[in-house]
């Protein structure tokens, strides 16, 4: 398990809610300071930019539902927008996730699983991992489906990108998973050798 980072600076953080990054003393509350507006809802695809065809929306909606169904816990949600310029797409990704009115308290639960990819119209891209997801993947791991992205979309399209964000981020979690059911049965074996009687 990681643990967080700001989503101003990227500085390492010890917990994420109510935090105040030690580097940039950015706040939680500073992003709704920057965008002082209503958030819109989160949707699973929300191409605020037009940039997506039909069939691109539904090649990504399948991935993301093949992805839903081996990680049942997580939520993928893709948005696509254009922003003015020096406008930080890293915290306009963190105020989108954590600023999005929920329907009910299930969708609100479903808010920290969620992991949040933004493309913007200048090529640049972002990722805000709810906390419960950010959890489960080191910092490498998620620089790493960053950048596998952004070099995606610079080599083929869009709906390209985000659908091999997809299955690389499938790829990741399923590591971290066997590692994890590595790391307990590793230690359930030892906690069994220790607990086991005298020999006879
Ligand atoms: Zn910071």
């Amino acid at each position: 398990m990681s643990a967080c980072f700001c989503p101003a600076c990227g500085h390492r953080l010890d917990g994420f809610e109510d935090f105040q990054c030690p580097s940039c003393q950015f706040t939680g509350s500073d992003s709704l300071r920057w965008f002082p507006f209503q958030a819109p809802a989160l949707e699973r695809i929300s191409d605020h930019t037009h940039r997506l065809t039909r069939s691109e929306y539904q090649k990504i909606d399948s991935a993301i539902t093949a992805f839903e169904r081996k990680f049942p816990q997580f939520a993928l949600a893709f948005v696509s927008v254009d922003l003015p310029p020096n406008t930080s797409l890293r915290v306009f990704a963190f105020w989108l996730l954590n600023a999005s009115p929920c329907a009910d308290s299930h969708a609100e639960a479903r808010r920290s699983w969620t992991i949040l990819l933004v493309a913007s119209t200048s090529g640049e891209w972002a990722l805000a991992p709810g906390y419960s997801a950010e959890a489960w993947l080191d910092a490498r791991d998620w620089q790493t489906l960053l950048t596998r992205v952004e070099n995606l979309s610079n080599q083929k399209s869009l709906a390209h990108a985000v659908v091999g964000f997809t299955r690389d981020c499938r790829t990741c979690l399923q590591e971290a998973w066997l590692k994890t059911q590595k790391r307990l049965s590793s230690r359930s074996a030892r906690r069994s050798k220790n607990t086991a009687g005298p020999p006879p």
